[in-house]
């Protein structure tokens, strides 16, 4: 009988809360060492901590995504501390949302640069694994925003950009056994949306129920609808299954 072999590693970004926690917490269930990457290490610990209280095992990882020397530093820890990443969830995000003739350069700039560049940096970061593993899988966050959103031109740029990333990865890696698709999100109950709530001077609780109330299936999303999704697309079932982009917002295009 041969030594166990040692769990595949998972890298969740911006999984210090919201849908990075659940996808983190729901892929180290599902048997995966995982990398909690978030801006701070310490933000980062709840998620880490909680993974471990489930038995499972994590690392607490800080760099911020769009920073290339940061990145790279922080893959490098990774592949030293828990083995070779193979599996890449780009989650981290930031909105900073204006109508047009009001969204300031940076607001385009820290929006765009977050979601498209820090998913760039990491993706190229961390397919070197993939590909010396010949196995990889990666999920890029996208939004029903994709499809456009008022007062989120910044963002529903980036989400589009990202769909066009997923598929031409998809095209370069599928040789090496690396799938890439995208999960497009509708309204889920996170501090993000708290906070757009909070923007829009809205009462959370009218808010949530006002938008449920628009989507098919009658509820608000929770990150674990959008965890789920991850565990499928990151199964070794699911080798068929890459350059798509999968909609999970209660109905077809909430
Ligand atoms: P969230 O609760 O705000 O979590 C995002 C996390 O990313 C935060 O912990 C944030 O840290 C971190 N982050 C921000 N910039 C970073 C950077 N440069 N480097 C590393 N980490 C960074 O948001 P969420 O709602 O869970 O969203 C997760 C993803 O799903 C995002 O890509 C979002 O655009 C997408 N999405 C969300 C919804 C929704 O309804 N919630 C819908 C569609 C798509 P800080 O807190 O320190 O900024």
């Amino acid at each position: 009988m041969g030594a166990p072999s040692s769990p595949r590693v998972a890298i969740v970004t911006g999984a210090a809360g919201g849908i990075g926690a659940a996808t983190a917490q729901r892929l180290a269930a599902d048997g995966f060492a995982v990398a909690v990457l978030d801006l701070e290490e310490a933000a980062a610990a709840g998620t880490r901590e909680a993974i471990e209280a489930a038995g499972g095992t994590a690392l607490a990882v800080g760099a911020d995504v769009s920073d290339a020397a940061q990145v790279q530093a922080a893959v490098d820890r990774i592949a030293a501390e828990l083995g070779p990443p193979v599996v890449l969830v780009n989650n981290a995000g930031v909105t900073r949302d204006n109508l047009l003739f009001r969204m300031t350069d940076d607001d385009w700039d820290v929006v765009v640069r977050v979601h498209l560049r820090g998913s760039f940096l990491m993706t190229r970061a961390a397919q070197k694994h993939m590909i010396d593993a010949r196995w990889g899988r990666i999920v890029n966050l996208s939004s029903t925003s994709a499809l456009g959103n008022r007062g989120q031109a910044n963002y529903s740029t980036a989400k589009a950009g990202l769909q066009g990333f997923t598929k031409t990865l998809a095209v370069e890696l599928g040789k090496f056994g690396v799938t890439a698709n995208a999960i497009a999100p509708g309204f889920i109950v996170t501090e993000m949306t708290r906070a757009t709530a909070a923007r829009l001077g809205r009462d959370w609780a009218e808010y949530e129920a006002e938008r449920a109330a628009a989507i098919p299936v009658n509820r608000a999303g929770r990150p674990e609808d959008i965890a789920h999704t991850v565990s499928f697309l990151v199964s070794e079932g699911a080798g068929f299954v890459s350059g798509q982009v999968i909609y999970v917002a209660g109905g077809p295009r909430t």
